[in-house]
């Protein structure tokens, strides 16, 4: 079959929404009855993202197969609804990598290694292979960065060099911005041109530009853009700030985008079909309910933009519940520590239809959390609580119901008399000898369900699969002082009988999960536990 390639590169600046670009366009072609895959290109020396701060980096997103791997992955996932590889995601440090373990396994035969062209050949190669696993008709390759930089440049000259070799089956795709300075009020697209000319510099031509900005671009900026960069005038295409991202896909298709595409790779193509889409993308219009959901947590002091990065997977599973339920979502972030240093403000959580605590590491802000766990116990608002939100609610049982004031995670207290939340022994070595890279439990782990109970309800099936990354894990020593008392243990790992869910008994709903359920909830197929929290939340109003 042919592999057809597209490789979007960013100009002028970064977090104009690359990924979305990316995967807007994805879900066009797909929309066309084509199998599209995605690949993300991250610069870094980083070998994988889990050892890059969320609050620079954003959401670390796990895939199947135990890969962390950045945020933009979970943007492809969501909008061409597929599940990718660690093959789909590569940085600087481990295409370096591959090739160091290759020249000391001698596979280079004698010759010199050197960074071109061995580096881009690995590259190719990676891309390759992620197609063909993918049969994919078009595969989306984003090369992180913007053009001009040092460090994504062999990743450009990679995509030149396959180019050059097929020129009929790649095309590029430029993101770009067009600032509207405000004491102009106009928009500005010398930037764009600098950054085509960038790009021209490194060999490649744009088939496309994608202009992001504030406003539509108007006709006459375009004519100036296709003059200028030597593109034609519909091949530059707008992409002005919406207020959701799943409208992207219909304003490109407005503009005939994936026509364009399609006539350029000399495909004949089948009819657009994005209703389910479009339609799931404007519930919020007409919704009559909104639903009031309190995220706590901490991570939250430093600005709005990070914060909602760090947590985009939960964000987008929480609105695509909420929408799946007919209602707008109204989502608030509160510091844990504010309960810590002021327990006044515990009562203010009342005014939320549902709490959520999602996954974290470390000490700070904990027992703000651990607070806040019991006063939804207590008061009996909807709580889900994920990963360390899981744990955090079991040592909140076990402290206030069990009466085991000392019980603790040993990821904050090493020494805690009830170790609710131990080592993993198999993980205990590697955290002894600092060997933290790739020391999680990563990746899909089965989770048999106990019927009947919330999440047995829930899901609606004896098994799942979910997605993990954690150190740490619930003790079973206490599984049968918790049971007795009302904590329900609702799903198990079936191999190894590790505590994947818990719930209460008496409770509209109180739910944790040992996994990641954000990282497989779809836009058209929501998660079944954010859906039965959101409709929970929404029982309570
Ligand atoms: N810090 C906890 C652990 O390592 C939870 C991790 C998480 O929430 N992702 O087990």
């Amino acid at each position: 079959m042919i592999h057809r390639y597209i490789f979007v590169v960013g100009g002028v600046m970064s977090g104009v929404g690359k990924g979305v670009t990316t995967a807007s366009i994805g879900k066009i072609l797909q929309s066309r009855g084509l199998t599209v895959t995605a690949i993300k290109i991250d610069p870094y020396v980083n070998v994988d993202a889990g050892t890059m701060n969320p609050v620079e980096h954003g959401e670390v997103f796990v895939t199947d197969d135990g890969d962390e791997t950045d945020q933009d992955m979970g943007n492809y996932e969501r909008f061409l609804d597929v599940d990718l590889m660690s093959m789909n995601y590569m940085t600087t440090g481990r295409v370096y990598q591959t090739v160091i373990e290759r020249e000391r396994n001698l596979e280079y035969k004698g010759k010199c290694v050197q960074v071109v062209p061995h580096i881009p050949e690995e590259v190719i190669d990676r891309i390759r292979r992620a197609a063909e696993n993918a049969k994919a008709d078009i595969t989306m390759v984003e090369i992180g960065g913007t053009v001009g930089e040092y460090e994504n440049i062999l990743f450009l000259e990679a995509a030149r060099i396959m180019h050059l070799a097929d020129p009929d089956n790649v095309q590029f795709m430029l993101v770009s911005y067009l600032p509207v300075p405000a004491h102009l009020g106009e928009m500005k697209t010398k930037p764009t041109q600098h950054a085509t000319r960038t790009l021209n510099s490194a060999g490649i031509h744009p088939d496309f530009i994608v202009c992001r900005g504030q406003h539509y671009m108007d006709q006459p900026r375009r004519e100036k853009l296709s003059v200028f960069c030597n593109v034609k005038p519909e091949d530059v295409i707008s992409a002005p700030d919406v207020d959701s991202i799943y409208k992207i896909p219909a304003v490109f298709e407005e503009q005939g985008l994936s026509d364009i595409i399609l006539k350029k790779f000399g495909i004949k193509p089948k009819k657009a079909d994005l209703t389910k889409w479009i339609a799931m993308s404007q519930v919020r219009e007409t919704a009559t309910k909104t639903v009031k959901i309190g995220v706590v947590g901490k991570y939250f002091s430093t600005g709005d933009y990070t914060l909602s990065d760090s947590y985009i997977s939960v964000i987008e599973a929480l609105k695509s519940a909420a929408w799946d339920n007919k209602a707008k979502i109204q989502l608030e972030w509160i510091n844990s520590e504010d309960f810590e240093t002021n327990g006044k403000k515990m009562g203010e959580l009342s005014q939320y239809d549902g709490i959520l605590v999602p996954g974290g590491f470390g000490t700070r802000g904990i027992e703000g959390v651990i607070a806040a766990v019991k006063f939804c116990r207590e008061q009996k608002i909807p709580y889900f609580g994920i990963c360390y939100g899981m744990q955090l609610a079991a040592v909140e049982f076990a402290r206030n119901v069990l009466g085991k004031e000392g019980a603790h995670t040993v990821e904050v207290d090493e020494q805690t008399v009830d170790p609710i939340i131990h080592v993993n022994p198999r993980q205990m070595e590697n955290i002894r000898e600092n060997r933290y890279g790739g020391t999680m439990r990563l990746g899909a782990y089965d989770c048999e369900l106990v019927p009947g109970t919330i999440a047995g309800k829930a899901y609606g099936v004896k098994s799942v699969s979910e997605r993990h990354r954690h150190r740490y894990e619930f003790n079973n020593d206490y599984t049968e002082a918790l049971e007795e008392r009302g904590m329900k243990i609702s799903g198990v790992n079936p191999q190894t009988g590790l505590v994947e869910i818990i719930e209460l008994t008496d409770h509209p709903f109180f739910v944790g999960v040992q996994f990641h359920p954000e990282f497989k909830s779809r836009p058209l197929r929501p998660h079944p536990i954010f859906k039965a929290f959101v409709k929970a939340a929404l029982d309570k109003k």
